[in-house]
């Protein structure tokens, strides 16, 4: 099979995503971060995906502006969409979670460039509490030569000596974690392996996160909003209903007591199709967001109007940080591709 790489070369290259433009070009985009922060060194970086420097970041502005596209609030996205006001082209930009880097390395570009921005704070990472599982498991595999499992039935040692050996064992817990324990016994399972390893869960969310005396510094800036993200950071869908609006209702409840607002735009967490599904598209509504985001890949089509708590977004990807494929992305092809050229994928 072919690598994702190789297609997108190949669609570069031959000019094919030109071809393809008036078939897969939305009237705007909603583009997806989560850290922008230097390069690092590290051979092994299992989440180099959720990471871009802030000189790719800023090439990708200066590259969507000078193609016409017109960088605007995701409030102003949400009037437009109701309005049927395409006009223009339009892109709005979201950092999902609220890394401090976001505040520290992001936002003086967004500054100098006039470039609306919203980031997607989950309460319980603002507060330190979450477990931000993903960043943890780097952590303990990149430290140590082998970690020892011992949840349940499961005792198992997995080597994590070599560079190889990391990814593998990343690969294998990420996927217990998030696929095969439910949303309450991974939270167990990595404050286990924390322990064991020795690791402080909240210090290193303190380190990573912006607290809410910085999300309150940025949402003093006029470029800025911040929305909800839900209390603990879970793939609602994995949770019973009533587990998934007290997540939703709580974070929203802790936002406006922290920053003096109920949010009105919302990212599901992780948002693939087995994170939010139509329920949870629902139960936002029902509960009073104008409008969610998820990370289904898409452009935005007039269509969208339908489905404003299901909207898709733009991955910007680190482990592709060329200009050229942000222009494909920015043409919409590789979205199209993988949606079959449907213009909605909201079910
Ligand atoms: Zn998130």
């Amino acid at each position: 099979m072919l690598g994702y790489r190789t297609v997108m070369d190949a669609l570069y290259f031959s000019g094919a995503y030109r071809a393809l433009a008036p078939l897969s070009r939305g009237c705007g985009m909603i583009y997806m971060l989560h850290r922008v922060l230097p390069a690092r060194e590290n051979a092994f970086q299992p989440n180099a995906l959720l990471e871009v420097t802030p000189e790719f970041l800023e090439q990708v502005i200066i590259d969507n502006k000078a193609a016409g596209i017109e960088f605007i609030s995701l409030g102003e996205a949400y009037r437009r969409l109701r309005e049927g006001d395409f006009a223009r082209r339009f892109a709005v930009v979201t950092l999902d979670d609220g890394y401090r880097d976001n505040l520290q390395n992001a936002y003086p570009i967004f500054a100098r460039h006039n470039v609306p921005f919203t980031v997607f704070a989950s309460s319980g990472i603002a507060s330190g509490t979450c477990e931000l599982w993903w960043l943890a498991l780097e952590r303990i595999i990149d430290e140590n030569r082998e970690v020892r499992l011992s949840f349940g039935d499961i005792k198992e040692t997995l080597a994590t000596d070599t560079v190889a050996d990391k990814y593998a064992a990343f690969a294998r817990l990420s996927k217990w974690i998030a696929c095969e324990l439910d949303e309450h016994a991974q939270r167990r399972a990595i404050r286990d392996m924390a322990d064991g390893a020795g690791l402080d869960l909240e210090g290193m969310c303190r380190s990573l996160a912006m607290d809410w005396d910085e999300l309150r510094l940025l949402k003093s800036k006029p470029l800025a909003t911040i929305g909800g993200h839900t209390l603990g950071h879970h793939a609602i869908a994995r949770m019973s209903e009533e587990d998934a609006r007290d997540q939703i209702w709580q974070d929203m409840e802790r936002h406006q007591h922290e920053l003096g607002d109920i949010p009105e735009y919302f990212a599901f967490p992780y948002g693939g199709r087995t994170a939010a599904g139509v329920r949870d598209f629902e139960l936002v509504h029902n509960l009073g967001y104008k409008l969610a985001v998820t990370t289904r890949p898409g452009q935005l089509f007039p269509g969208h109007r339908s489905y404003l708590t299901a909207l898709p977004r733009v991955s910007l990807n680190g482990l592709f940080q060329k200009r050229r494929y942000a222009e494909l992305l920015r043409e919409g092809t590789p979205l199209a591709i993988y949606n079959g050229f449907r213009k909605i994928n909201a079910v």
